[in-house]
């Protein structure tokens, strides 16, 4: 960034000093720190206080940022808060589970402002549930008085492996016919608005450390449900490896007595040994009725004494890996969820017991180990979040500023 901008007006398109993207990076300043002031933003940039408000009046009178109240004064006046003004836009939800769908309507700052649960079959395939889903996001907008124009972006989550530059999906097991499926491309032939899309578990540990109120935070999300999967937060945004592939805890090798070969190909992975999938088909083995992670937990809490054994000796195998992960990545909080979360007193004890022995003591000191506080919802307040930060990235905002300044 620069400070050479003197001109009150902005600059013409073409350019190459305009400041628009400067614009962007302090909407999503104040985004990231969730309110600011003008004197944090100067501190922050390093750039003049007279440049700063002047950019800040820019975004105030375009109605990107609103005044929110005084902040604590350090000595002098208090200064004005700074947010982003939640009537800028809304942001479409979508959390499509094999089964279940909740669709939300939600401010450009993840205020809910409509939510809704209805069933679905993900095996219908793309073209009945994708054109199910933007029926529903119009019901949604009509009940709720808003317009197709409103939507900045839409956010959804699938539960299956997605390429997350282009939105596709990438063979998916439980999602037949999904495979090559560019997603954004069909949601954008019905709104004009920055479109992504993520797998359920990157969208949940979103959903779950925006909810928390967390700033520079390290959270990993662990998903024990028919699968195992972890979603990984740093500092508010999701991290996805080089391909898209980090967190698939699923596949970590783990010690055990009788080798399980995986779905995968492999011998005895986290997710072949500890899931509720493979937890059903042990417990099926000893002439136990149980087909689904569902029925493991049903077992589990009518006190069934076989499924309750499995559920503690699962806990202490994924606490087993999540130790490792805790020494590698030295995350702040675990959050666990997915259906066999509601089996606290024995899937996350047993999990706690392992972490807090097996982990080094420096990196479990400031560590809490909690299972999710939103639930079903965790999902599809991640997948607003997600489009939230995609309609508020600098270069997005820029483009907003650009559009809606007539002048330019
Ligand atoms: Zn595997």
């Amino acid at each position: 960034m620069s400070n050479s901008h003197k001109k009150a007006k902005l600059n013409p398109v073409g350019n190459e000093n305009h400041p628009w993207l400067e614009l962007g990076q302090l909407v999503s300043l104040v985004v990231k720190q969730r309110t600011s002031t003008r004197a944090e933003l100067a501190r922050i940039t390093g750039l003049a206080r007279s440049t700063i408000s002047q950019r800040v009046d820019e975004l105030l009178s375009l109605g990107v940022l609103v005044e929110a109240g005084d902040g604590p004064s350090s000595g002098g006046r208090r200064p004005t808060l700074l947010a982003l003004n939640p009537a800028a836009g809304v942001v479409l939800a979508a959390d499509l589970g094999a089964t279940h769908a909740r669709l939300a309507m939600t401010t450009l700052s993840g205020q809910t402002e409509a939510e809704i649960g209805l069933e679905i079959d993900i095996a219908d395939g793309p073209d009945r549930v994708l054109a199910d889903l933007v029926d529903r996001f119009h019901e949604l907008l009509e009940k709720n008085g808003r317009s197709p124009r409103d939507v900045r972006a839409i956010g959804v989550g699938v539960p299956g492996p997605v390429e997350f530059a282009t939105g596709t999906v990438v063979q998916p097991p439980i999602m037949p016919g999904w495979d090559g499926v560019v997603v954004p491309k069909v949601l954008s032939e019905h709104f004009d608005a920055q479109i992504l899309v993520d797998n359920d578990v990157n969208i949940m540990g979103l959903g779950e450390y925006w909810s928390r109120g967390l700033v520079n935070e390290q959270l990993l999300f662990v998903k024990v449900g028919t699968g195992i999967g972890c979603g990984i937060i740093t500092n508010g945004e999701v991290h996805r490896g080089a391909d898209g592939a980090a967190g698939d805890i699923g596949h970590v090798r783990v010690a055990v007595e009788e080798d399980v070969r995986c779905s995968c190909g492999n011998m005895n992975c986290l997710e072949a040994v500890a899931s509720g999938l493979a937890l059903a088909g042990q417990l099926t083995s000893d002439g136990i009725d149980a087909r689904h992670a569902t029925d493991v937990v049903r077992l589990a809490q009518a006190g069934d004494a076989r499924a309750v054994r499995l559920v503690r000796v699962a806990g202490q195998r994924i606490g087993e890996v999540l130790a490792s992960l805790v020494n590698f990545f030295n995350p702040s909080c675990i959050i666990l969820g997915g259906a066999l979360a509601r089996l606290q007193d024995n899937l996350l004890a047993g999990i706690r017991a392992v972490v807090y022995e097996r982990a080094l003591p420096l990196a479990t000191r400031h560590l809490t180990i909690e299972t999710s506080a939103l639930g079903h919802r965790s999902a599809v307040l991640g997948a607003s979040i997600l489009g939230a930060h995609g309609a508020l990235a600098p270069t997005r905002i820029s483009e907003w500023v650009r559009t809606e300044t007539p002048s330019a």
